[in-house]
């Protein structure tokens, strides 16, 4: 009778925990809602005190895979344009949030070999300069004509705002500041549109996607466990020093293990930083 309760409970207790994980995240197999992309910031072999950086040699691995399997690489613009029923299963969407020096030495070049494009979002007021937003050590910024030639070979440029600051801080000129002429010193440079906006610390609502929109923005990027699928709104995966390539293809081809989905949707995403609270401060006086 015992051997059986225990039998029964060995069966019973991954059932109850499985479904109530399905209750509380979704399914994680075959995408529902429109295209997922993945997130770099720093391609560096050079250790640091956060995570938010992808060796160059595991980044050349994941290109030669995708290609290996076929994979199409699309921008956040066009995969915005995408219905959530089509097949996105080998379309991949990488970004590469705040315009770091490291796309054009490390990444581009890599990127050009196999004719992929992405989206390269530069903070517009620090073209040229070093990072001053985060705790983390600086970080040297792309200059102008390396964001020009970037986007001459096909690359998307988007807007990650002027300051990198919070905009569901701002209050509504500001908001619109941030917006509009990050938008417009893009466009100066490249002389293309800009389109697309990737949310400084992943920060956004309702009020500040609708501003987005005012202001010219046609797509964002969110990240993938933060949001459900919403028109325009580009959902990605985090790409963090500790991944492999395989745990970057799991993702790139949408079928992340609940426990991966879980822990990079909801999770990394707050602390990838190193710096939780840093996100919250009032950071806009910085560069007006
Ligand atoms: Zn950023």
């Amino acid at each position: 009778m015992i051997a059986l309760s225990i039998a029964l409970l060995l069966l019973l207790v991954p059932l109850a925990v499985g479904s109530a994980a399905l209750v509380c995240f979704g399914a994680t197999g075959k995408p529902k809602h429109g295209p997922v992309g993945l997130l770099l910031h720093t391609l560096t072999e050079k250790s640091q005190p956060h995570c938010s950086y992808y060796s160059p040699v595991k980044f050349a691995d994941l290109l030669a895979e995708l290609s290996a399997r076929n994979a199409r690489f699309s921008t956040v613009h066009d995969a915005s344009l995408l219905s959530p029923e089509s097949d996105h299963s080998m379309s991949v969407v990488m970004t590469f949030d705040d315009g770091f020096e490291s796309f054009y030495t490390s990444a581009l070049p890599r990127l050009q070999k196999y004719g992929f494009k992405t989206t390269v979002f530069p903070v517009a007021g620090y073209l040229g300069q070093r990072s001053t937003w985060d705790t983390l050590p600086p970080q040297v910024h792309l200059t102008k004509e390396q964001v020009r030639e970037i986007a001459a070979l096909g690359h998307e440029i988007g807007s990650h705002t002027v300051t990198h600051a919070n905009l569901t801080l701002l209050n509504d000129a500001d908001l619109s500041n941030e917006l509009s002429r990050s938008k417009s010193i893009l466009e100066d440079i490249t002389g293309k549109s800009v389109t697309s906006l990737s949310f400084p610390f992943g920060r956004w609502n309702q009020r500040v996607w609708q501003a987005a929109r005012a202001a010219g923005y046609t797509a964002a990027t969110s990240y993938a466990g933060g949001v459900g699928y919403q028109q325009g709104i580009v959902r990605l995966w985090g790409i963090y020093s500790f991944d492999s390539v395989d745990d970057v293809l799991e993702r790139a081809v949408q079928r992340p293990r609940l426990s991966n989905s879980v822990t990079r949707g909801h999770v990394m995403p707050h602390f990838a930083k190193g710096t939780p609270l840093w996100k919250f401060r009032r950071n806009y006086e910085v560069m007006r």
